[in-house]
């Protein structure tokens, strides 16, 4: 069972008449990638600033490594990174020039540790190239090395895939995937694009005005988004017989409607349709349904639209 590094208890936020966060429970395990998702104003930023100690919350308690973020934000501060909103780059600087002002900053003056980082983020060799000529995602790895710097066990990531190519999702996903998977960091990360997303978390938090709605790892929303045929048949007896005698398939179950998924045969159907003739079976219904990415995340937040 992997450690638990970060914990909320009914963490609620209201600003004035806006409730931002409402109720929300979080176990962060060590070295997962989370991925935060809601549309915008779903309340993503603010629980991010909540946990990194940006703002208080009106209710609730948020725990990391075991320690209160509200009563000792000084230790726990030193063990998370956080890119939320901005991350304070200077366009007229060089990576490099950045990492030492960031250090600076941070009361961590370390040479070494700035090539490091900047090695690791894939931007070592970009010289005395200004910030402001850098790529987007350029850019957001250049954030992310200023998180690393004093090597915190969690990092917040506010939208660093936002607006990115997909070659720019891939140079964040193959980091991300380097620091929890060598480093076992836990990572937050939010968008508003669950596609994107898919591409670089391993664990998925949805939320909507300000509640969770679910959350689910990767492998339970592939579950959730598999292609399946529907079939009903007036004997279903008779029609799982025939799919595990002919057609030597135990990939179907059979719901509370009587009716049988089928997530095997997708491209037999013609098959599949005739096997079960041959053999007797009245099919009353035959059809494929899949759910996107996009219809799942729409579902579970209960809209129709995606933002
Ligand atoms: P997201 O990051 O998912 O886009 P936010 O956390 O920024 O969402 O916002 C959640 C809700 O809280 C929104 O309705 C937003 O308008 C409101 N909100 C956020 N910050 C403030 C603030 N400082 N004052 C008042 N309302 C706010």
């Amino acid at each position: 069972m992997s450690k638990t590094v970060l914990e909320t208890r009914n963490l609620t936020k209201r600003y004035k008449t806006q409730l931002a966060l409402s109720h929300v429970d979080l176990c962060l395990k060590q070295g997962r990638i989370y991925g935060l998702i809601g549309k915008n104003g779903a309340g993503k930023t603010t629980l991010m600033r909540m946990i990194a100690g940006l703002g208080f919350p009106t209710e609730g308690s948020i725990e990391l490594f075991g320690r209160s973020i509200q009563e000792d934000l000084a230790k726990t501060g030193k063990r998370m990174g956080a890119l939320i909103e901005s991350a304070g780059l200077v366009g007229g600087m060089s990576a490099k020039e950045n990492m030492h002002l960031q250090c600076l900053m941070k009361g961590i003056p370390n040479y070494e540790l700035e090539d490091e980082l900047l090695d690791l983020v894939g931007l070592a060799d970009t010289g005395r190239k200004k910030v402001k000529n850098f790529s987007l995602g350029m850019r957001q790895r250049l954030g992310i090395a200023t998180t690393l710097i004093g090597d915190p066990d969690f990092l917040m990531l506010d939208e660093p895939i936002n607006g990115l190519d997909p070659s720019g999702v891939i140079e964040i996903r193959n980091l991300l995937k380097k620091l929890s998977g060598y480093d076992s960091k836990t990572i937050l990360i939010s968008s508003h694009n669950l596609p994107e997303l898919y591409q670089v978390a391993t664990d998925y938090i949805i939320i909507h005005n300000g509640e969770i709605r679910e959350i689910l790892s990767h492998e339970e929303l592939d579950e959730r988004c598999k292609a399946y045929i529907t079939l009903e048949s007036t004997d279903v007896n008779q029609l799982t017989t025939v799919l595990e005698s002919q057609l030597h398939t135990d990939q179907f179950k059979v719901m509370p409607d009587n009716s049988v998924r089928l997530f095997d045969l997708l491209d037999e159907r013609d098959r599949l349709g005739r096997v079960l003739h041959e053999n007797g079976v009245i099919v009353t219904k035959l059809a494929v349904f899949e759910t996107s990415l996009e219809d799942y995340f729409m579902n579970v937040i209960g809209g129709k639209e995606y933002a």
